[in-house]
């Protein structure tokens, strides 16, 4: 089975790491079920990341004020997002539906972020504060 197919261009050492950490721990049987898809970081978002088709982008200087797990939690909301197709409208947008996010946040604890993940909405709250 492949791996999952994405690409990134993560200029940051740290997060670099952390994108490879969350990619590593997805279970294989998920694998199949992604399409390719981009993470960049160093973008200047109005949120800690944001997701527009199959393409993550990562806020670095919001993201590094949070503790590992905090981000670890982020980032593989994020690629959850990518899982389910919710962002493939074309226009960027915050995460208005509740649904996404909650599917979001259970298919990243399926993944093994369990404790990442009440950590992030321990400190951010339930809802849109996260994107
Ligand atoms: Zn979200």
């Amino acid at each position: 089975m492949d791996k999952c197919t994405f690409e990134m261009d993560v200029k940051d050492p740290m997060l670099y790491k952390l994108v490879n950490e969350v990619i590593k721990r997805i279970p294989e049987k998920y694998n199949d079920n992604f399409e390719l898809f981009y993470i960049y970081d160093g973008a200047d978002c109005k949120w800690n990341a944001m997701v527009l088709g199959n393409t993550i982008y990562l806020d670095t200087n919001r993201l590094k004020s949070y503790d590992t797990d905090v981000i670890l939690g982020i980032i593989s909301h994020e690629i959850a997002h990518v899982y389910h197709h919710h962002a493939d409208d074309p226009e960027p947008r915050q995460h208005e539906s509740l649904d996404d996010e909650c599917q979001a946040d259970k298919t990243a604890k399926e993944w093994g972020f369990v404790k990442e993940i009440e950590k992030l909405r321990k400190l951010l709250g339930e809802t849109t504060m996260l994107e």
